[in-house]
């Protein structure tokens, strides 16, 4: 009897834990200046915690008008945010030799390590393109999750956790209306998960999230009593 009763919390804990409903995940790519300048604290404002996705692409190692440092990035991790990988150049994963895509997630996890970030355990596939090259370098190398694109909620149950879709994805055409419709998709098993850039985004215009619009989504989750939460926070929920 002993043993059925061992074998049972063996079983059980090996389960994943229930969604609840209203769960969201927020997420920020492109190492924007302004998720440092303007994001985080409002999010700290909102008790809401985030995944910031870093790469070293685009114009970040020239420009840091406009791109975070590696002490802002390293500030986000300090204040309880997650740090995720989006690789070091922000080359589409397909159009990649498989030693070229480890160098570049590599190279992260070494600016990481070098400023006393934890190893990423999140992944976001630059431009959203997706190979299953990537999904098993990801898995190898420890990824639990990796956010594709996509505008569906993301349901542990049927989809692979590091082929994740978005729910709604931040542009300048973007609506409130949208916005809530996404989150509305957060219930039954589902999760949410967002995906914004810069707030704003002034040198990616074309995914440009005006701070006006963002704060009515921040609210919109605070009146609906939503659990906002960071990519890695659904390891319990992903088995
Ligand atoms: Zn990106």
């Amino acid at each position: 009897m002993k043993m059925f009763f061992l074998a049972l919390l063996f079983v059980t804990s090996l389960r994943a834990e229930p969604v609840p409903d209203k769960l969201v995940v927020l997420t920020f790519d492109d190492s924007v200046a302004s998720q440092a300048s303007y994001v985080a604290p409002l999010l700290k404002k909102h008790g809401f915690r985030a995944t910031f996705f870093i790469t070293e692409g685009f114009e970040f190692l020239i420009d840091k008008k406009h791109y975070m440092t590696w002490e802002q990035i390293k500030a986000l991790h300090q204040d309880g945010f997650e740090i995720g990988n989006h690789t070091r150049k922000h080359t589409g994963v397909a159009k990649q030799k498989p030693e070229q895509l480890a160098a570049d997630v590599a190279f992260i996890e070494q600016q990481c390590e070098k400023h006393g970030i934890p190893k990423p355990v999140s992944f976001c596939y630059p431009g959203y393109a997706t190979s299953e090259v990537a999904v098993k370098l990801l898995r190898e190398r420890g990824y639990l999750f990796a956010r594709a694109g996509g505008a569906k909620a993301f349901d542990p149950a049927t989809d692979v956790a590091l082929l994740m879709p978005q729910a709604f994805d931040g542009k300048p055409e973007s609506t409130l209306e949208q916005f809530k419709a996404a989150v509305a998709q957060a219930k039954g098993g589902r999760i949410a998960v967002m995906t914004f850039h810069g707030v704003p985004d002034i040198k990616h215009p074309w995914v440009n999230t005006d701070p006006v619009k963002f704060e009515a989504y921040m609210q919109h989750l605070k009146d609906e009593g939503c659990m906002v939460v960071a990519m890695r926070d659904l390891a319990k929920y992903v088995k």
